[in-house]
């Protein structure tokens, strides 16, 4: 059976590694969480997000859920108006926003030092030429993810890791992480040709697919190291991965669970870029 690696816990430690370095800041950190209209699901988020920053202590200014009916010059407003504030070091926008605001120009609104979703451009395009700065925002989940494979003690220098999934938050940037850290990746899609033969010789896989336990756990190579980024509802409403967790539990030599592994590391990870950005404004 596989070592299960409980992002709970992981996520836990490493908030308590916050609280010296938030109790060294001159003022506390500073976090802003923008939600336009109701989404459900967004709803359940922000709030997870914005109570977590309460808890340890975290600034964050009044009014930032906008209607669903919010122009995107308003948005862009609010925005600016947080880059110029001193008292917010991180901003994030909640998304999906709503049809007719248009994502791209508001994530590239967000000052890049305050990015702390790590999704602007100038980020990403850091993160991708491998500059490893303290200060980088690095995305939460895959950012997470890492920190769970380090917990799994698996040596990636010179392993296989299969990623599956590209998108920008998560599969991209997750196949660059583990490039960096010298594992040899392969970035696997919706239009790859047998996904199970990448898999066969993976002693890494990072599912980011978003499909109820689509990956079998027959497909996972005796000893590899699983980390699960898939949060799906079954018909039943119960929550799982992208892995069928039961039979790859069997295979594989560690396993992040879902509910429990990734999820609690976002939230944990956004914490610490808010207070990495609040050092580094701090230091200027
Ligand atoms: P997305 O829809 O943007 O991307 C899904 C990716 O899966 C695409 O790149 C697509 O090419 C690939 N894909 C689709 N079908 C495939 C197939 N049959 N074989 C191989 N690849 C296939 O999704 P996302 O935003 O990256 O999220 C992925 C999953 O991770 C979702 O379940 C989401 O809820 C979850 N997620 C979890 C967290 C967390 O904090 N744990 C954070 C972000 C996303």
């Amino acid at each position: 059976m596989a070592q299960i690696v409980d992002g709970r816990v992981v996520a836990r430690e490493s908030l308590m590694a916050l609280k010296s370095r938030i109790s060294r800041l001159k003022r506390p950190p500073g976090l802003a969480v923008i939600k336009v209209g109701e989404d459900p699901a967004s709803a359940i988020y922000v709030r997870r997000k914005t109570r977590r920053a309460e808890r340890l202590g975290f600034y964050q200014p009044d009014d930032l859920h906008l209607p669903e009916d919010t122009t995107q010059a308003v948005l862009l407003e609010r925005i600016a108006a947080l880059n110029l504030d001193p008292k917010v070091d991180g901003i994030l926008v909640q998304l999906p926003l709503p049809a007719h605001i248009d994502e791209r120009a508001v994530l590239a609104a967000v000052s890049p030092d305050k990015d702390v979703d790590g999704f602007h451009a100038v980020n990403v395009g850091r993160l991708a030429q491998g500059r490893r700065s303290d200060d980088l925002m690095i995305a939460c989940t895959p950012k997470g993810a890492m920190r769970l494979l380090a917990e799994s003690g698996v040596n990636l220098s010179g392993a296989e890791a299969v990623v599956i999934g590209r998108s920008n938050i998560v599969g991209r940037p997750m196949a660059w992480l583990l490039e960096q850290q010298n594992a040899t990746v392969t970035l696997c899609h919706s239009r790859t040709v047998n996904l199970q033969s990448h898999l066969k010789r993976a002693d890494v896989v990072v599912a980011a697919v978003g499909r109820a336990e689509m990956i079998k756990g027959a497909w996972i190579r005796p000893g590899a190291v699983v980390i699960d980024v898939g949060i799906n509802r079954r018909e039943d409403g119960t929550i799982c991965g992208d892995v069928e967790f039961d039979t790859a539990v069997k295979r594989a030599l560690a396993i992040t669970p879902v509910p429990g592994g990734v999820g609690p590391m976002t939230i944990a990870m956004l914490m610490e870029n808010t207070v990495i950005a609040a050092e580094a404004h701090q230091r200027q």
